[in-house]
């Protein structure tokens, strides 16, 4: 790897793409976000994907050009041969060979990339967790992800999978999750989850200083109100802290992890979510002193992604290293 290497990353969600051109060492020289469009057919999204990538491409400074695309993505995946399987958030968008078709319209080799995975690499290596060889990254987002790292190696498993953290139970009574089960982590911690939580609350007519409608809740609208005291926005995210800091003690002790990184949308809410998380390790974690483990807040926020994909194409970080695969 050359220092004056480039590489173009995108991070494919449900509602926006983010895309970026990245150097070696992580940096974003210059990026684009624009609406996924659910509603729209596949391959004019995909069609509007390369118009940004070249356009991307396009902005490298003189003979420094991206020679690969590292392309996050939710969802299932057959990494091996560049292919997305389906994409629960995504209607219409199941079997599409990635891989092949960037690869051809881009004419540079592609790496398919679970899209959490690609979000805990960029933040072990550039963000928060620099330096620390175990730890996970927990995104708070639609659903709750997890990428693990262990003895610096991304942890993907056989199935190129993140770890399904948002999936752990936590109360076998309780609300019904995407996934067809109930009383999972996500029901409660995900950014969803919050605002379920905070809908109850209004619907239940508990006080709040809120004044909208309860459908139109946000986290955002529950930090800021946190800030004056509000009890149903505290309560929220007590709930949420608590319900995190029980999965996560778990995981550390199972693994060993020295920390924790907490990222994705509803990361705003960290100092809320932090003392809660604390105390449930202070009252659960065995295997180390609970000062010892560190629970660490974002640094590059939608930025991580982009950086760990152009990370992933030079093989850093990878228990198998694989070249990205090339058009045929
Ligand atoms: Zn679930």
């Amino acid at each position: 790897m050359d220092d004056n290497d480039l590489f173009l990353a995108m991070d494919v969600g449900g509602t926006n793409v983010k895309a970026g051109l990245v150097d070696s060492r992580g940096r974003i020289l210059s990026r684009r976000h624009f609406p996924t469009s659910s509603s729209r057919p596949p391959v004019e999204v995909i069609n509007d994907m390369v118009a940004h990538l070249k356009a991307l491409a396009a902005e490298a400074p003189a003979g420094r050009g991206a020679a690969s695309l590292a392309i996050g993505m939710p969802g299932w995946l057959n990494q091996a041969e560049g292919l997305l399987i389906n994409a629960p958030n995504m209607p219409g968008w199941s079997n599409v060979p990635m891989a092949d078709i960037f690869g051809r319209a881009m004419n540079m080799p592609v790496r398919l990339e679970n899209d959490t995975n690609a979000y805990a690499v960029g933040e072990w290596l550039y963000g928060a967790g620099r330096g620390l060889a175990n730890l996970i990254v927990v995104t708070l987002g639609t659903g709750v992800g997890g990428g693990l790292i262990l003895e610096k190696k991304l942890w993907s498993g056989s199935f190129a999978s993140a770890v399904e953290i948002g999936h752990i139970p936590l109360a076998l009574d309780g609300a019904l999750c995407g996934c067809g089960r109930r009383g999972c982590l996500e029901t409660i911690a995900s950014a969803t989850g919050m605002r379920r939580l905070g809908r109850e609350w209004l619907l239940a007519g508990k006080p709040s200083l809120y004044e909208g409608r309860p459908d139109e809740l946000t986290t955002k609208a529950m930090v800021d109100l946190a800030r004056d005291g509000d009890e149903m926005s505290l309560q929220v995210f007590k709930e949420a802290g608590r319900a995190l800091g029980r999965v996560l003690a778990d995981i550390f002790n199972l693994l060993g992890l020295e920390g924790a990184v907490i990222g994705g949308g509803a990361a705003g809410a960290f100092e809320y979510l932090e003392p809660d998380i604390r105390e449930i390790l202070a009252e659960r974690l065995i295997v180390a002193e609970p000062e010892g483990v560190k629970i660490l807040r974002s640094q590059l926020g939608e930025d991580a992604p982009l950086a760990g994909g152009a990370a992933l194409l030079t093989g850093r970080g990878l228990q198998r290293p694989r070249a990205p695969l090339s058009p045929k």
